[in-house]
């Protein structure tokens, strides 16, 4: 993946305490700020799929995040609704690949938009931006044709891709960036105990993607990320969690809308813990739609930045030196990201069932998850419908008809008597709930629903 030979190295000044050897801040140019910004601007399913390349034996699941991505992986493709969805979800989208093209680094370069077409397109005229999908004529669209982006980012040629202005900058060990300052410098010296200058060094070092890739790791898993990325040059084996989530997330604002998605949990009853549930596909779709999420996005859903640890420190200093107006508080995906049932208040671009093409003609885009003209009704969501699935505490997800129901029950090494089925339903605020869960704990259905398993069954009457 990584070009060694002509590939951009930043150049990095580690300021470090001596005594404790570790890295006090780092001092970098707007370039290299541009480039760890960039992190948040990846969707969740491209942070998992560069982690694993990046670290071929066991990289450090994010959350249940690499469980998301694994179900993917492992899904037929005849558990999608076509072969396109099992594709965007490996390889989502993102509306900024656009701006990261004007990166000195770019972690995730996409050449070009590629459209793909049926074999008859003067006929039809309708494109898709991923191969397999279906023509409305039903045929299987994987004719590839170029299309080079007319769609152009405005900017300000003194900014750089995310940030403004052209300040040195300074990063903390705990990964807040700020431009430099003596007083921020001297502050940040004195609070680690240098106060006397000749404790503290200066290193420099050479920052490739293989170490930005390797930071990137360390922001989720580690203590001190920069001192294990950049001086230990090693991702901490085991490390206690610094985000927590020490109580389900619950929010003051009073969810309007009446949407709901419903599943069975299948809870343990003398813990009231949830073993797993037994979902129908919209309960998957919303899952799936985790790995299309930028980042920024994620962290936005998800509420409360300021618990969410290092990468929540990122995002906080990212949303504070960032360059343009736009609000990043809108969470705008891809149009084709969107499902049935939408619990994540996602914003869909521009009426992109159009791009221009060659600035001449505009194509019908066509929406991946659309089956052709077998089916009446409009693309639904990622995964076949009327089908049922489990998901475990964990999110690792299964089509029910892969697996048998004795071997689930005896998987849990519960006895009958100690195990009851609920029926539950999760509004807008829970999904977000289950989002953040998600992102900071490997038990995130429990996270999410502890609330909701207290509650008394429902007496029948
Ligand atoms: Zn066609």
């Amino acid at each position: 993946m990584a070009k060694s030979s002509g590939e951009t190295k930043f150049t990095l000044k580690l300021v470090v305490d001596k005594e404790n050897n570790k890295v006090v801040f780092a001092e970098a140019c707007r370039d290299f700020v541009d480039v760890l910004f960039s992190l948040l601007t990846l969707p969740m399913g491209t942070i998992v799929r560069l982690l694993e390349n990046h670290r071929k034996s066991e990289p450090e699941p994010i959350g249940c995040f690499s469980n998301l991505y694994k179900s993917v992986v492992d899904m037929g493709i005849d558990d999608f609704e076509t072969e396109a969805c099992k594709q965007m979800l490996l390889y989502p989208r993102s509306l900024r690949d656009v701006e990261c093209k004007r990166l000195k680094l770019n972690l995730h370069p996409t050449d070009g938009i590629k459209l793909f077409s049926c074999s008859s397109y003067s006929f039809c005229r309708t494109r898709s931006v991923f191969i397999t999908s279906r023509c409305s004529c039903g045929k299987l669209m994987n004719k590839e044709i170029l299309y080079s982006e007319t769609k152009s980012v405005d900017y300000n040629i003194e900014d750089g891709v995310f940030v403004r202005g052209r300040s040195v900058f300074i990063i903390t060990d705990d990964m807040k960036v700020a431009v430099r300052s003596t007083d921020l410098v001297l502050r940040k010296l004195k609070s680690v105990g240098c106060g006397d200058f000749r404790k503290a060094v200066e290193r420099l070092v050479d920052i490739g993607l293989d170490e930005v890739m390797t930071l990137l790791e360390c922001i989720f898993s580690s203590n001190a990320p920069l001192t294990d990325a950049f001086l230990n040059k090693q991702v901490p084996k085991r490390v206690v969690k610094t985000c927590k989530m020490s109580s389900p997330y619950l929010e003051n604002n009073i969810d309007e809308s009446k949407e709901v998605i419903t599943f069975s949990a299948i809870v343990r009853k003398h813990d009231r813990k949830v073993l797993y549930v037994e979902c129908k596909e919209d309960f998957v779709d919303l899952l799936f739609t985790f790995l299309a999420l930028p980042l920024e996005y994620a962290l936005e859903i998800s509420g409360d930045i300021s618990t969410l640890g290092f990468i929540g420190n990122l995002f906080i200093s990212f949303k504070e030196l960032r360059a343009t107006e736009i609000s990043t508080s809108q969470v705008v995906l891809p149009f084709y990201y969107t499902c049935q049932k939408q619990l994540l208040n996602i914003t869909v671009e521009q009426p992109l069932s159009f791009v221009r093409f060659h600035d001449k003609e505009f194509v019908v885009l066509i929406d991946p998850k659309y089956r052709g003209v077998d089916q009446s009704t409009k693309a639904r969501g990622f995964v076949k419908r009327d089908t049922k699935f489990t998901v475990s505490d964990d999110l690792i997800i299964t089509p029910m008809n892969s697996s048998s129901a004795l071997c689930i029950l005896k998987e849990l090494e519960s006895q009958a008597e100690d195990i009851q089925v609920q029926e539950m339903s999760i509004n807008k605020t829970q999904a977000r709930s289950l989002l953040r869960a998600s992102l900071v704990t490997s038990s995130a259905l429990n996270a999410a629903l502890w609330n909701s398993t207290l509650k008394k069954p429902k007496q029948e009457t």
